[in-house]
């Protein structure tokens, strides 16, 4: 099948912008492959769209990939086409500071199509946003690590494994997790997440209840979070997951969570609730009525899971959070992800205007921190930092450069 790929990628350091000589190299290889298309180069950044056999527009992309001349490459699109859209001239290599590229381009299309591709196709609205400069890497300054690990807590442990295993109350436990400022190296919060009385997953625990009971289960084992808060008696904020019916079932939700802390001693504005969108669209008006019974109290509010399954999106037109955490899927090989980056900068950029933190979750690389935080994203979860851990604080990894 014909496939189509486009990339970016930053000249590798070390390597001198030598045109002409991966002109002739590309030209060579892909005339093999069957392979053409364009090349555009601005002096740091490559812009390439490859055209051919799927399976050879994959394995020279892999090569790609690993070699030493390219940095950062992130794939843009992947696509089919009936019809090649750069015809049987091989590979195009233009240098976007000496030639008007939109023209050439669009020449080149003419040449091959035997027409002038429309300003709206996709490809041309692409090659222009490259030229615009929307496809450079972000500035990596913004994640300059330390050279060396400061004096620090371990790395995180996995859940289960303490000695220290709080009292097991029978119903469930909590592991916490921290949510972190990866340059300020401050912890901002720490997310409570629930845990079967042996340390299973939150499915575990929910396993076999429905309806208003698991409603009421949800609500009430907040409680034992409070519990483990007050117990450990950290500063950082506490968050904890509700689902949204519990806020919409249980009557008198927001007033027990206020009663819950006040037996350990809390306070409504040390907790952030945490809503996935679920099935909160279906009840909003009985939702939202939730909402602001709970910041009428004090209570943060996060909308959790951003960007995976029910977007989040339709949440956000209606109630603006203090905080939104996008989603591990969306997080997980960002820095090589086109569509996914773009997709960040928008939440970002909207958060900014509408005054919202952003976090990041599922971090679990310092590839996918370092593109998050060079975009603007504030806070940080994952692995990478810490694992969750059952009944008390983890220790915090720190990135540090190898
Ligand atoms: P969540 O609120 O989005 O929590 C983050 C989940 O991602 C947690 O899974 C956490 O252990 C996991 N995680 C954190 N960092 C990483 C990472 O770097 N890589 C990977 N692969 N995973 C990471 P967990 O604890 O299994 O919780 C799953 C979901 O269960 C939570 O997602 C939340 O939606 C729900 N949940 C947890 N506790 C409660 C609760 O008390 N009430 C309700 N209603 N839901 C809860
Ligand atoms: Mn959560
Ligand atoms: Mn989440």
């Amino acid at each position: 099948m014909l496939s189509t790929l486009i990339y970016s990628s930053q000249l590798g350091t070390g390597y001198l912008p030598d045109l002409d000589g991966l002109a002739e190299i590309s030209r060579r290889n892909n005339a093999r492959q069957d392979i053409t298309g364009i090349l555009l180069f601005d002096g740091e950044s490559f812009f390439q769209i490859l055209e051919g056999d799927e399976e050879a527009i994959d394995s020279l992309f892999d090569r790609i990939r690993m070699d030493k001349r390219h940095d950062s490459v992130v794939k843009i699109m992947s696509d089919h086409s009936p019809a090649r859209k750069f015809g049987e001239t091989g590979m195009r290599v233009l240098d976007i500071r000496s030639h008007n590229v939109m023209d050439e381009a669009s020449l080149a299309l003419r040449q091959a199509l035997g027409t002038r591709l429309p300003p709206s196709d996709r490809v041309i609205k692409l090659i222009r946003a490259f030229v615009e400069g929307k496809w450079r890497a972000p500035n990596r300054g913004a994640c300059d690590l330390p050279l060396h690990e400061t004096a620090g807590a371990p790395a995180g442990q996995a859940d289960g494994n303490s000695e220290d295993v709080p009292q097991q109350n029978g119903h469930c436990q909590f592991a916490l997790q921290p949510i972190v400022d990866a340059l300020g190296r401050h912890v901002s919060s720490y997310e409570a997440l629930i845990r079967s009385p042996t340390g299973g997953p939150p499915a575990e625990c929910f396993a076999g209840k429905a309806g208003d009971a698991l409603y009421e289960f949800d609500l009430f084992s907040k409680k034992y979070a409070f519990e483990l808060a007050a117990r450990l008696g950290f500063k950082e904020k506490l968050s904890v997951n509700l689902l949204p019916m519990s806020l919409v079932k249980i009557p008198d939700a927001t007033g027990r969570l206020d009663r819950y802390l006040s037996d350990y001693g809390l306070k409504p504005a040390q907790v952030v609730i945490e809503i996935t969108e679920d099935e909160a669209i279906t009840y909003y008006d009985e939702f939202s009525a939730a909402l602001k019974r709970l910041r009428a109290r004090g209570f943060g509010l996060a909308i959790d899971d951003f960007g995976a399954g029910f977007a989040g999106l339709s949440l956000l037109t209606r109630f603006q959070p203090e905080k939104i955490k996008i989603d591990r899927a969306i997080v997980t090989g960002i820095e090589q992800d086109g569509p996914r980056q773009a997709i960040v900068k928008a939440i970002v950029e909207c958060c900014r205007s509408l005054g919202i933190t952003t976090v990041a979750e599922g971090v679990e690389t310092v590839e996918e921190w370092c593109w998050l935080q060079a975009s603007g994203i504030d806070l940080f979860q994952g692995y990478l930092f810490a694992q969750p851990r059952i009944g008390a604080i983890p220790g915090i990894h720190w990135p540090t450069r190898s």
